[in-house]
């Protein structure tokens, strides 16, 4: 490319030509190029050549100079230092092209980061949520004091003539599946004003700092809006009790706290913003939340009861097709501390097992299998020997029967040996107690019986096999047993030690349990909270032996049928066991 100035002929000239040429005077000039291998000649008749020299040719220079052609040695260093510059200068530029893509690229992150800041509350609008309260069945209550809450935003005058103050904040309080979410949607789908939502969660981010921004730029928003509600699911994770932790991402959610209670205070009475926050653990919540002034509304959402649970089927088989034998209110007396959300999941399984038998109807049969499912788990191809499973046999019968003398026939749902992934062997089901599911009371009574219906299949099989051919079919069993027994001693003060708390392992959360002092006990008591522990244990597991010699006969008769069944359900259990069970 440098020596571009010579248009070459397409004839080619050798080297022996070359000399001969230079000999007979045909050449007019030849240019050197310092450090290349190859000269440019012209020729007198206007001909030019490229041709290939040695390295350092002194053949050609001689007969050159001695023929008078004229020769140039021709500077290609500038060319060259031209050429390289030219590179160097891309070089650059391809450099400073590659700093601006970094640097763009890393700033797009930057941005990303910082864009966190930027609360991410999803602004919904009435004409976005579908929901309505009609869609939340079993929680009247809740659902009432929430309508109310639509009244506060839409007639805030009303409140005002009277001089009472329209209340800032209220939380939504009740075990997982219940419904809050629901209702807070219910809200918004109804309310007519905008909604603003956000789960808790979404404060705490990577970067410090950013959660109470995100809670600052929230509120402010929705000062925009106003009248609004602003919906915080899952507060628990920011509202936790402060200063009990370790750690900077204790630090970072205390500030996210700190800030969300400042915007609590900072906005003012009737400004026509509600903040709506949903938790399960409320007991876990920083006192200063919940005084009032902030979320000083507490509406508890319970898990429904009979009633509810009918509803609640019923709502979410609205668009399922169901046999006209099935009747909800059976199935809602066999779910018995279930959630709304377990119901619907219910329900839904049903459907499946439905679509998998290719009938067009839901059936009993397609529920029970979807209950089974759910409470039990499901049917495993596990093939069990003929011995195995009359122990097994024995094992279920006997807690049925204890818990039939303890709680009543009606408390067992079913007895099953059919094999079930996750477990060993059976199952027995037995229905909660829909008064301590509602009241949420324990008492002395009930943990005895529960712990002697744990036993029951370690007594069983003692009766039945006798002592030295027991097997640990009951392994689960024994290790509850003990657990309850451990709580009866050292929790609820049930036993003879008293009425004294030397639980260590409540509120073990993050950091919490590490600076707690465990409780101090002396080595004496100790070994008393342990004997009383063992005495328990041994009297409970000798009266499910009582009771199971008492009902030898049924027990018998009951692995009989179940043998040749695999399943007793809460009808035949009733049948065969109300003539035959001796309290
Ligand atoms: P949480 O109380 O944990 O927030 P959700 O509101 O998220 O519970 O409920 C989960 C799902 O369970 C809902 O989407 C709904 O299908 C069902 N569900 C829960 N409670 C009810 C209820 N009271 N009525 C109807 N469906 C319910
Ligand atoms: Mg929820």
């Amino acid at each position: 490319m440098f020596r571009s100035k010579f248009s070459y002929s397409d004839s080619k000239s050798s080297y022996s030509d070359l000399l001969e040429d230079i000999e007979t005077g045909k050449i007019e000039s030849i240019f050197f190029y310092p450090r290349q291998r190859e000269i440019d000649v012209l020729y007198k008749n206007g001909d030019k050549f490229k041709i290939p020299i040695l390295y350092n040719d002194q053949l050609i220079l001689e007969k050159a100079t001695e023929n008078k052609v004229d020769l140039t040695v021709n500077n290609s260093r500038k060319e060259a230092s031209a050429a390289n510059s030219f590179a160097s200068i891309s070089l650059f530029l391809i450099f400073i092209l590659a700093i601006v893509l970094i640097l763009r690229s890393t700033s797009k992150l930057a941005s990303r980061a910082f864009g966190f800041t930027k609360n991410q509350a999803k602004f919904v609008t009435i004409d976005d949520v579908e929901t309505r309260f009609d869609d939340v069945a079993g929680v009247p209550e809740a659902a009432e004091e929430l309508k109310e809450v639509i009244t506060f935003l839409k007639e805030p005058k009303k409140f005002e003539n009277l001089g009472a103050k329209v209340p800032k904040g209220v939380l939504l309080i009740g075990p997982p599946g219940t419904g809050k979410t629901l209702l807070a949607k219910a809200i918004a789908g109804e309310s007519g004003v905008p909604f603003l939502s956000i789960s808790a969660s979404e404060f705490v981010e990577l970067f410090v700092g950013v959660g109470a921004s995100r809670v600052r730029d929230l509120f402010s928003k929705a000062k925009e809006k106003s009248p609004c509600i602003i919906f915080i699911d899952e507060i628990d994770s920011i509202g936790r009790q402060r200063g009990s932790g370790i750690g900077g991402g204790n630090d970072e959610r205390e500030q996210t706290l700190n800030q969300l209670l400042t915007e609590l205070d900072g906005f003012a009475d009737n400004s026509g913003i509600i903040v709506l926050a949903a938790t399960n653990r409320p007991d876990i919540l920083d006192a200063a939340l919940l005084r009032p002034g902030r979320f000083d509304r507490k509406i508890e959402v319970m898990l429904p009861d009979l009633d509810g649970r009918k509803k609640i089927l019923s709502v979410h088989s609205l668009s399922k097709p169901l046999s006209s034998e099935v009747d909800l209110g059976y199935w809602a007396s066999r779910t018995v501390g279930f959630s709304g959300a377990d119901l619907a999941n219910l329900m839904n399984e049903s459907a499946i097992h439905c679509a998998r038998d290719e009938s067009k109807l839901i059936s009993d049969i397609h529920i029970e299998n979807a209950l089974d499912k759910i409470t039990i788990g499901l049917r495993s191809s596990l093939i069990t020997s003929p011995n195995m499973k009359k122990i097994i046999a024995y094992n279920e019968v006997g807690r049925a029967i204890v818990c039939a003398v303890r709680n009543g026939i009606e408390s067992v749902d079913k007895i099953t040996i059919l094999p079930r992934s996750g477990s060993i062997g059976g199952y027995t089901k037995i229905c909660p107690d829909e008064d301590v599911i509602s009241s949420g009371l324990i008492s002395k009574k009930l943990l005895f019986s529960k712990i002697e219906i744990a036993l029951a299949g370690r007594a069983a099989e003692t009766i039945v096999f006798g002592e030295g051919e027991i097997t640990q079919c009951s392994i689960n069993d024994i290790s509850y047993a003990t657990n309850i027994v451990r709580e009866m001693v050292t929790k609820y003060g049930f036993s003879i030690i008293g009425p004294i708390s030397m639980d260590s392992d409540n509120e073990m959360y993050l950091g919490d349990g590490l600076f707690k002092r465990k409780p101090l006990i002396a080595e004496n008591t100790s070994s008393r909270i342990d004997n009383e522990i063992i005495n328990i244990s041994k009297i409970s597991l000798n009266n499910s032996i009582k009771i199971l010699k008492k009902n030898r006969v049924l027990l018998d008769k009951l692995v009989d049928i179940l043998l040749n069944q695999e399943t007793i359900d809460k009808k035949l259990f009733k049948l065969t066991t109300s003539e035959l069970l001796k309290v």
